[in-house]
């Protein structure tokens, strides 16, 4: 089977096996795991923050940071296709009693005057406060796209200048480095915490960090306890997690080449798909071409091998990593055109 499903079903590499068979560990709880803390002061240094905190996953990363910046009642700006707001279970609702303002974005970028329009006057009795806004880079239902950055810049002067936090959901901010060229920490200087996942391209087998100020994390840490995030010896997988941050961070460019590949060829074949598009390690294929909908095609390529989710009724979505290589790529490309 060729896995394009995620690139969250990446296996921890032989260097993370070996590397958490040997972790150092304490109870993180009181603070005592050597390796938690060494992965954290090495997220935080990559991003540019002064301080980290590991967490179980990107959910309880998004959902820690959203509950640290917000009271109950306020209002979340966040686009309308977000991973927090489309994925996360209703939690920005349910564990922050936060409602979400939905800005419409086109492949999961905000226009900033959208954004400026929609932050409320908190001084009319009827409205409630916007204390926070997110930005999701790369975004996943946009297809893995790169926000310009002048844009993240913009987005983030306004909220600033209104007294209003910035999150950025950067599950894939390496991602987006890699392919801008623009630093993680330079992504991250606009944003008063960030998020990413070490478990999908990066190839660690579980968690995720949360970055900000020193004083924005501690309380965050009090917030991941309250959710049951508090973990004891977590060193054996932080281990994992420094391995993932010193040496896979790099290769996601031959990620970004396969998921190019794949956009090209399967265009070149009358398959709905736009390499230019392709940005990062996503590309997104209308198979209206099969004559089959996206949840048929599905099952149907799924007897030539080929694992994919649908993402919309007419698109799946192929997504590129570590354990699939150029040549399962076109072996993937093999099993579209049979199906045209
Ligand atoms: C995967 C993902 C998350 C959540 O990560 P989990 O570890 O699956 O909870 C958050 N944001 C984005 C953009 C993601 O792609």
């Amino acid at each position: 089977m060729i896995d394009l499903r995620s690139d969250t079903v990446t296996k921890p590499t032989e260097a993370m096996r070996s590397a958490m068979a040997s972790a150092e560990v304490g109870d993180d709880v009181y603070r005592e795991d050597p390796t938690v803390a060494r992965l954290e002061d090495l997220a935080a240094k990559m991003l540019g923050k002064e301080a980290g905190l590991f967490v179980v996953s990107g959910t309880m990363g998004n959902q820690v940071a959203i509950m640290t910046h917000t009271q109950r009642g306020d209002e979340l700006i966040t686009e309308a296709e977000s991973h927090i707001f489309y994925y996360e279970v209703g939690d920005i609702a349910m564990l922050s009693g936060v409602q979400a303002r939905q800005v419409p974005g086109k492949r999961g970028v905000m226009d900033p005057d959208d954004v400026k329009h929609a932050i409320r006057d908190s001084s009319n009795i009827h409205f409630p406060r916007t204390s926070l806004i997110a930005v999701e880079n790369t975004h996943n239902r946009g297809g893995g796209k790169i926000w310009p950055i002048e844009y993240v810049r913009e987005i983030a002067g306004t909220a600033h200048d209104r007294g209003i936090a910035v999150h950025m959901d950067g599950a894939r901010i390496f991602n987006a480095a890699v392919a801008s060229g623009i630093g993680a920490d330079v992504w991250a200087s606009y944003a008063d915490s960030v998020m990413f996942c070490l478990s999908k391209g990066l190839c660690a087998p579980i968690g995720s960090l949360l970055v900000g100020s020193r004083d924005y994390i501690e309380r965050a840490r009090k917030n991941r306890k309250r959710l049951g995030g508090g973990l004891r010896q977590a060193g054996i997988i932080a281990a994992a997690g420094i391995v993932a941050l010193e040496s896979m961070v790099d290769r996601l460019a031959e990620d970004h080449a396969n998921a190019k590949l794949l956009a090209s060829e399967l265009a070149a074949l009358g398959y709905g798909a736009d390499p230019a598009e392709a940005e990062t390690n996503m590309a997104m294929v209308d198979v209206s071409a099969s004559g089959r909908d996206a949840p048929s095609f599905v099952e149907a390529i799924k007897q030539k091998g080929v694992l994919c989710n649908a993402v919309t009724p007419t698109t799946v979505r192929l997504v590129t990593h570590h354990d699939v290589t150029a040549d399962d790529c076109r072996m993937a490309v093999e099993a579209f055109k049979s199906l045209l």
